[in-house]
């Protein structure tokens, strides 16, 4: 636990923003800078700092030659919109599985992305990411950059969200690494690390 007690100053930083159901998504006065993926999707957008360590994460993986981008930021509109087409082509318990309602997307602060392996057709809202060849490749080197598989089937009960092996969050690092370590789910670390810090100010709040 050492190094969880010593990220307690971290312990706002914006990369490890929890955004769900029951957290939802206040869009800041400062806007978050955004970054093209990759030339070939300029409308694919990430924040500027995930997006350095994607990249050195696929440079590393030579990623690029069979994955592609699906789904970066989206605005409160854009995630109003998927919702809405979903509803009407997919119905209820299908979009209620896999698209968060607006204001409740990680996608709206820059830090969470959808990728694809690379095919004639890409399903946007339920990508093909599988568990083999390049996909797996990035999925094992993900934390490393900062990266966590953010919805597993183990945790829906917590998370809320059906499995999307597709979507990635960046979290940073060491958090990514701590968080595949143990097994915890965006929601657990977050409210390990609240614990961890209400303890950390109660002991250096007086000492009795
Ligand atoms: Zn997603």
């Amino acid at each position: 636990m050492r190094s969880i007690v010593s990220m307690e100053k971290e312990l706002h930083s914006e990369n490890l923003i929890l955004v769900n159901a029951s957290h939802p998504y206040h869009e800041k006065t400062a806007a978050v800078k955004l970054c093209p993926v990759c030339p070939e999707t300029p409308d694919i957008l990430l924040e500027e700092h995930a997006l350095l360590r994607l990249s050195a994460l696929m440079e590393e993986i030579g990623g690029w030659e069979e994955i592609v981008p699906v789904s970066g930021f989206r605005s409160f509109r854009e995630q109003q919109e998927i919702f809405d087409t979903s509803l009407r082509e997919n119905g209820e318990e299908y979009t209620r599985n896999f698209v968060a309602l607006p204001g409740c997307s990680e996608h709206q602060t820059g830090l969470a992305i959808d990728l694809a392996l690379k095919k004639e057709e890409v399903d946007f809202i339920c990508p093909d990411f599988p568990y083999e060849g390049i996909c797996q490749r990035f999925r094992e080197r993900a934390a490393a950059y900062g990266f966590v598989e953010r919805y597993q089937e183990e945790k829906k009960h917590v998370t809320g969200i059906a499995a999307e092996p597709w979507h990635f969050r960046y979290v940073g690092c060491p958090h990514a690494e701590i968080m595949r370590e143990h097994g915890w789910c965006l929601e657990e670390y977050a409210a390990l690390l609240n614990t961890e810090k209400l303890y950390h100010d109660r002991k250096s709040g007086g000492g009795q």
